[in-house]
């Protein structure tokens, strides 16, 4: 029996799981899930629990729930993999040996890059929707403010789903303005990219959205560091720092891949250490039974939940075909969901090269519409637990 082991039961993990399970004679794969935590989490719901929009309860549910029936679940975290010899290191120090392997461990905070960081969230003045239990905090925050400064930072590169770094900014100037206080204080958004988003379209309406809540946007900017002691955050734009004082912070951490992927020989030259696979093939460069999806695989697009839908069915179809000339490829697809207010959303979604790729072709989905507002925050959880994690969707 062809046995695959698959190290994560997140989003990735699971979906891939449930699909070969669906897709393979009973009896003729093995499917081991190696996942350490009790509970599941959905993370877009975060950043509706940092609008005051949600609660945690509706980001969390008991993973055994959702592991999918004759999948083998393994409640313990590699530490290492072992290539050569196709075996998986657990943190009890036995091994697992497997036909293929599917490498889906997400990314994870990397407070350490940005100088105060870590202090910085432990005051009541900043917060991130980055962490599952510091997004109740956001909104504590955003909403008990009435006067002053708010900061917030936007980046794309290094963290899952970059573009929801405006949802938090968003939804706290409509509540802002809808309370009266947005005349009262000052909103700044330090993007690390020159532009507001890579789609010319989307990027336009973000513009048009800072304009009407009056937010100072710094783009093109680093941040550098943090300074909890006198509420003060420092940026480069290429030249002398800059600082600003704030009253509340509401920051995205950069991320990196878990450290053991690089010690198993698996990281290319990515500087967050991820997965070094072919971008359309999901195959690992130098090991083929090596597969990777999800935040952790270096795919030459900005990673989302979305973006799964497309790796996985592409991941499972190509682990089982031994022909690599009838390989499926993935084009890079991914989607940011972005709340321009508390009631409307653009849905971004596009291709590797930035080009729009509209789900069913319905360009009105990068239009800010009250109904990708209602589909992203109350019809998205439900395919997710229903069919996404089912392998259906
Ligand atoms: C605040 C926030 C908002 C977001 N909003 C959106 C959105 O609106 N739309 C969207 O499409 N995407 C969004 N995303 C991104 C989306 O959640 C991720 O892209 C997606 O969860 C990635 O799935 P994954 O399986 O690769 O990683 P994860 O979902 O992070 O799962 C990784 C799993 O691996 C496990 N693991 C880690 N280390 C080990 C180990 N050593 N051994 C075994 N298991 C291990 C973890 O416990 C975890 O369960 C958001 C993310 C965040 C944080």
């Amino acid at each position: 029996m062809r046995s695959i082991v698959i190290i994560g039961g997140g989003n990735a993990g699971l979906s891939c799981a449930a699909r070969v399970l669906r897709q393979q004679p009973r009896g003729s794969v093995r499917v081991t899930v190696v996942e350490p935590s009790p509970t599941h989490t959905y993370s877009p719901m975060l950043s509706y629990v940092g609008s005051g929009m949600a609660g945690l309860a509706q980001v969390c549910r008991a993973q055994r729930r959702y592991v999918p029936a004759g999948a083998e679940w393994l409640r313990r975290s590699v530490t290492l993999v072992r290539p050569e010899a196709h075996t998986v290191v657990l943190d009890d120090g036995s091994e697992l040996d497997y036909d293929d392997l599917v490498v889906a461990p997400g990314i994870m905070p990397d407070h350490e890059q940005i100088p105060g960081l870590a202090q910085a969230l432990d005051t009541p003045w900043a917060a991130t929707n980055y962490d599952t239990q510091l997004a109740p905090k956001t909104w504590d925050l955003m909403s008990g403010l009435r006067s002053g400064t708010a900061v917030f930072t936007v980046r794309f590169h290094d963290v899952a789903c970059g573009g929801v770094g405006y949802k938090p900014l968003f939804t706290a100037c409509d509540y802002w303005r809808r309370t009266g206080v947005l005349q009262d204080l000052r909103v700044y958004a330090i993007v690390e990219a020159p532009e507001f988003f890579p789609e010319p379209k989307v990027a336009g309406h973000i513009a048009r959205a800072m304009r009407r809540y009056g937010i100072t946007a710094i783009t093109g900017a680093r941040v550098e560091s943090v300074d909890p002691a006198v509420r003060g955050i420092t940026f480069s734009r290429g030249g002398a720092p800059e600082s600003l004082a704030y009253d509340a912070l509401h920051v995205l951490p950069p991320h990196r891949a878990p450290e053991w992927i690089a010690r198993s020989g698996l990281a290319g030259a990515d500087p967050m250490g991820r997965v070094d696979v072919d971008p359309e093939t999901l195959q690992h460069r130098r090991h083929p039974t090596v597969w990777s999806l999800g935040d952790a695989a270096t795919l030459d697009t900005m990673s989302s939940g979305g973006a799964i839908r497309s790796q996985s069915p592409v991941l499972v179809h190509n682990i089982f075909e031994p022909d690599p000339a009838r390989f499926q490829r993935y084009d890079g697809y991914t989607v940011a969901p972005i709340t321009l207010s508390r009631r409307s959303l653009v849905l971004a979604e596009v291709d590797r090269r930035h080009c729009p790729e509209p789900s069913f072709g319905i360009r009105d989905l990068a239009n800010p519409r009250p109904w990708t507002f209602a589909f992203d925050r109350f019809l998205q959880p439900v395919l997710y637990w229903q069919g996404i994690l089912r392998g259906l969707i």
